[in-house]
C-alpha cells in the first residue's frame, strides 16, 4: 500500500493528463477522491472528474481555496493568466505543481510572487497508464518535504526523479519525447514482423510486449541493458546477426542523436 497524503488536492484545468494523474492518485489510494478538487471551463471534463468521485468547483479561485496542493494541468500559454487570477488566494502553505511544458520557475514567480512554493514537473504520456517517467524541480519557497509529497504522489504513477531545472530540457528531450521514439521502434519491429511473414496484429502485439518486457527486465535486474544483451546473443547466433545489423545502420547514434536534438529544442522554446 502506497504512502497516503492527507493534502486537499485541486487540478486547475482537468482535461487528459489532469485525469490521468487524478485517476492514477486516487485508484492507488495515495489520496481519496472526495478530496480532490478541479475546475475546467468545459462541463464535460468536469463530469469526468465527477464520476471518479472529485469534486468540480466553479472557477479557479474556487480550486485554489479548497484545495493544499494546486495543480496547473493547463496549456502552457494559460499558465500565467491563471497564476495572476488566483495569486491573492495563494498561502504559503500552498503547493503549487506545474505540468506544463516549457513554462520555466522565474515564469512561474513572475506571475505568482516569489513567495509560493512552487514545483515545475515534467510528466510523459505513459501516464495514462500509470507508467510515467518524470522529472521535478523545485522553486520559490519550496522545500525537501514539497518535493517528498509530489515524489509519493507521481511515484503511485509510475516513477520520478529531482534534477535541476537547466536539467529538464534533457528530461524532454529523453522521457518527455522518448515514448515517440518507442512507437517509432515498435512500429519497425513490426514492420520487420510482417516483412519476414507474420500477420500484422501478432507481430505489433509481440513487438509491444518485447519492448514492455525488456524494459521490465532492465528495472527489475537493475544490470546494465549491455550485459541483458550480452546474455542473450550466442556466438554465431541469430540475435547477433540482428545487432550487428543494427549497427551497421547506426540505430544506437540515431538514438542519441535523437534525444540531443529534442533537448536543443527544447531548449529553444523555454
Ligand atoms: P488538455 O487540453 O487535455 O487539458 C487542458 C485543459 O485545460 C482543458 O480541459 C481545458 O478546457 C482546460 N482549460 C483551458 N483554459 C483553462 C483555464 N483558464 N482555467 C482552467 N482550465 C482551463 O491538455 P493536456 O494534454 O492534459 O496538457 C495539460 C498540460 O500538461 C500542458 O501544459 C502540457 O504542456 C502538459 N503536458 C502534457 C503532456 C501530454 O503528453 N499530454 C506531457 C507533458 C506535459
Amino acid at each position: 500500500m502506497p504512502e497516503q497524503i492527507s493534502k486537499k488536492l485541486g487540478f486547475i484545468g482537468a482535461g487528459q493528463m489532469a485525469e490521468a494523474l487524478a485517476r492514477g492518485f486516487i485508484d492507488k489510494g495515495v489520496v481519496k477522491a472526495d478530496t480532490v478538487h478541479c475546475t475546467d471551463p468545459v462541463p464535460a471534463r468536469r463530469e469526468v472528474f465527477e464520476r471518479f468521485g472529485a469534486k468540480s468547483e466553479n472557477s479557479n479561485v474556487d480550486v485554489a481555496k479548497n484545495s493544499e496542493v494546486i495543480f496547473l494541468a493547463v496549456k502552457p500559454q494559460y499558465v500565467a493568466t491563471v497564476l495572476k487570477e488566483i495569486k491573492q488566494h495563494l498561502t504559503d502553505q500552498h503547493i503549487v505543481v506545474s505540468i506544463a511544458a516549457g513554462i520555466p520557475l522565474a515564469a512561474m514567480k513572475d506571475s505568482a510572487g516569489d513567495d509560493k512554493r512552487l514545483v515545475r514537473v515534467m510528466p510523459n504520456t505513459p501516464c495514462l497508464v500509470g507508467e510515467t517517467a518524470s522529472a521535478m524541480c523545485l522553486g520559490g519557497k519550496a522545500n525537501d518535504a514539497d518535493g517528498d509529497i509530489v515524489k509519493t504522489l507521481f511515484n503511485a504513477v509510475g516513477t520520478i526523479f529531482k534534477v535541476d531545472e537547466k536539467l529538464l530540457s534533457a528530461v524532454t528531450g529523453l522521457s518527455g519525447s522518448g515514448p515517440a521514439y518507442v512507437f517509432v521502434m515498435i512500429e519497425a519491429l513490426a514492420d520487420g514482423g510482417v516483412r519476414a511473414g507474420l500477420p500484422r496484429d501478432i507481430a505489433q502485439q509481440l513487438a509491444a510486449q518485447t519492448v514492455l518486457g525488456s524494459a521490465k527486465m532492465v528495472l527489475d535486474t537493475g544490470k546494465h541493458p549491455g550485459a541483458l544483451k550480452d546474455m542473450v546473443t550466442s556466438p554465431a547466433g541469430t540475435t547477433i546477426a540482428g545487432v550487428h545489423e543494427l549497427e551497421r545502420c547506426g540505430a544506437r547514434a540515431a538514438f542519441i542523436n535523437a534525444v540531443l536534438a529534442a533537448t536543443t529544442r527544447a531548449d529553444e522554446l523555454s
